[in-house]
């Protein structure tokens, strides 16, 4: 066994033993490779260097209480990859080849799998980018689909703890129209000014709102937002945010609990009313939210008490994690258990 300080590791890069590729040449995949480079050769002129033509996703990989490896609903990475994909005019990964790149540098990796009881675990990141040279605007001919993982610690080292948001009165994320729907760099680009800032003033991330009327809440940085209000959970429809696998988790869990589930535009105003509010992501699944402050208005909204996270939260980020490490029933058929 590999002795690494599973409980302390950061959520950063770790070198594994491999990597895995796959090429896109001539208007088909090819083989699925395996590499033990941490590095890629691609030609300078690559469209993913000049006109953003890259998406990626992150999943993880849990080592169970019964020892046995799962990896969380992977489909609906690979389906949302296809989507980001078809966003920004590259070639889809299909279904089979996502699957099989990803259990392979799993398994392949495996002495890199936290043990059970760390809170530690494999985080996967499938990254597909236009490798094919262009000067002139347009998607490319040649692409490349990778996939690397990277043990990461447990979000919370000191329990779980919440969290301070910043409203981004002075940034957008993503336009109505626009990309904010797909999972490409583009958008974490764009949102890098408003998070540096947020981190600067003390915040975990930025709260960002739709861009059109800055009315209503978008997502918290690179995470969905929700809301608990009595016996609902509350999470914002809008067009320009990426629709975490998290937060639909979340809320069929909320549902399965008795929970009613809205999913409608949410305004800023009414922060003011919710017991409870979270951010929610493959990283810390949920991290509670005890503040968010507007600079607009001056005005801080609190949730927690005593900084702890509230009830409701704390129970749907335990079943979810549950779920994940194989503790509880899998009652919603996510995991996939590698063999
Ligand atoms: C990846 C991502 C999320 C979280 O999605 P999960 O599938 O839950 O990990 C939320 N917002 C943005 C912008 C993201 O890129």
């Amino acid at each position: 066994m590999l002795e690494l300080d599973w409980s302390h590791l950061p959520f950063g890069y770790v070198k594994t033993d491999y990597n895995v590729r796959c090429y896109y040449r001539n208007g088909k995949w090819g083989e699925i490779e395996t590499s033990s480079s941490e590095f890629i050769s691609i030609h300078m002129a690559a469209s993913s260097l000049h006109y953003g033509q890259e998406a990626f996703e992150g999943m993880k990989a849990f080592r169970g209480k019964d020892g046995k490896n799962r990896i969380f609903r992977w489909e609906e990475n690979a389906m949302r990859m296809e989507s980001s994909a078809n966003g920004v005019m590259m070639a889809v990964v299909p279904r089979e080849i996502f699957l099989e790149s990803i259990v392979k540098a799993v398994k392949m990796n495996e002495r890199f799998i936290p043990p059970f009881g760390t809170g530690a675990s494999l985080y996967i990141r499938p990254l597909l980018i236009g490798t094919g040279a262009r000067v002139g605007v347009k998607p490319a001919d040649e692409y490349l689909f990778m996939v690397f993982v990277t043990p990461v610690g447990p979000y919370f080292k000191e329990g779980f703890k919440p969290v301070s948001l910043l409203i981004a009165r002075d940034h957008d994320r993503a336009a109505p129209k626009g990309t904010g729907r797909f999972k490409v760099g583009g958008n974490y680009a764009a949102s890098l000014a408003a998070g540096e800032e947020a981190h600067a003033k003390g915040y975990a991330s930025a709260l960002f709102l739709d861009a059109r009327e800055k009315k209503y809440i978008d997502e918290a940085g690179p995470a969905n937002f929700f809301a608990i209000k009595g016996n609902k959970y509350i999470t914002p429809k809008s067009e320009s945010i990426l629709a975490s696998i998290t937060n639909k988790s979340l809320m069929d869990i909320a549902k399965d609990m008795g929970m009613e589930v809205e999913v409608r535009p949410v305004e800023v105003n009414e922060l003011d009313s919710f017991d409870e509010v979270g951010a929610c992501g493959t990283a810390a699944v949920i991290s509670p939210v005890c503040k968010i402050d507007d600079p607009l208005t001056g005005h801080t909204y609190s949730y927690c008490k005593d900084g702890q996270a509230g009830p409701v939260s704390t129970k749907l980020y335990k079943r979810l994690q549950g779920i994940q490490y194989g503790e509880e029933d899998d009652v919603f058929n996510w995991n996939y258990i590698i063999e």
